[in-house]
């Protein structure tokens, strides 16, 4: 196992922003964290890195405990685990080239000398689709979806086991999302890193990730393999998601019924009693407002959810269908 959380809770104040999570990601596997702003699944991605402490739980990094180790322990690590951040323009330095950028992990972490650089540097470049006289240029003369391949080119070049990527393609525009996606896509199955890949786009995973968890309010509400997930997704928020999500295929468009959520996520200061979803859920009832479901798979061998109205012979459909 790369990674392992355990009932992890990150408040910031009176801000519930994780409220006991739990989730693993093993060897070469992809998990896709989904939810909406507010989630609270960012802070996830920044717990693993610790650029944020946990309040408590813990967290595990191919086996050796990490929740609270010192900045000083936590360096040599930093070799094992890297991010990639949803904005590829404030995440590299202005004032470095792209060579000096994607070489900089080498450097800090002695794992090349000032010669061998430029061709490790090439070298990635190239992995990453960009040419290698790239590396003479400065962040601001390349175009987002270049930028975005620099920030994956300085995430890799050390050979991490396991890559946070927070909506890395969320900023670039619709037409290069793809082949970024699918530039990540084959870069870790050459690589064959692990990755938390954070988005608020539940399409976004579908090809991506080998298992999905979807957050609401600081808590996983259903999780299970991609296709599990799409082909019978168990939770009415995850529903709702999947409903919202653009389909290819125009017949099966117009077959399909939209859920719309009522409101925003509410404030994770103050989080509804019960089942956190019961203020938008189109089939919330009594029971949902005083009771808080459990993450159970009451049917053998399925994915687990948090629902009330998923038993062993039943599961919801906020569709209405
Ligand atoms: Fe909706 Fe109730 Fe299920 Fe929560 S427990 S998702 S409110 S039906």
């Amino acid at each position: 196992m790369i990674l392992r959380i355990d009932n992890l809770v990150k408040h910031y104040g009176q801000v519930r922003a994780v409220d006991g999570l739990s989730l693993e990601i093993g060897q070469g596997e992809v998990l896709g964290l989904v939810g909406e702003s507010g989630s609270g699944k960012s802070t996830v991605g920044k717990c693993v890195l610790r650029l944020a402490e946990p309040t408590s739980g813990s967290i595990a990094l191919d086996g050796r405990d990490i929740t609270h180790l010192s900045r000083r322990a936590m360096r040599p690590l930093r070799r094992d685990v890297h991010m990639v951040f949803q904005d590829p323009y404030s995440s590299l330095n202005p004032r470095f080239t792209i060579e000096q950028i994607v070489g900089e992990p080498l450097l800090r972490h002695r794992a090349a000398t000032r010669r061998e650089v430029g061709a490790r540097v090439a070298a990635m470049l190239e992995q990453v689709g960009l040419r290698p006289e790239m590396g003479s240029r400065f962040p601001h003369e390349l175009s987002g979806g270049q930028r975005q391949r620099v920030g994956l080119a300085r995430a890799l070049i050390l050979g991490p086991k396991l890559v946070v990527a927070d909506e890395p393609v969320s900023a670039l525009d619709v037409s290069v999302q793809a082949s970024v996606l699918n530039l990540i896509s084959d870069l870790q199955r050459e690589m064959g890193f692990s990755c938390l890949f954070i988005t608020h786009d539940l399409s976004v995973v579908e090809f991506l990730a080998d298992r999905v968890a979807v957050m609401y309010l600081g808590k996983i509400v259903e999780s299970g393999p991609t296709a599990q997930i799409f082909a019978e997704p168990r939770h009415p928020y995850t529903q709702a998601l999947l409903s919202a999500a653009p389909v290819a295929d125009p017949v099966k468009q117009r077959q399909r019924r939209r859920i719309v959520l009522g409101g925003d996520v509410p404030s994770p200061l103050d989080p509804p009693p019960g089942c956190r979803f019961h203020t938008r859920c189109p089939l919330a009832f009594d029971r949902c407002r005083t009771d808080e479901p459990e993450l159970t798979d009451p049917r053998a061998g399925g994915h687990p959810a948090a629902c009330h109205l998923v038993t062993a012979d039943r599961v919801p459909d906020a569709t209405g269908r």
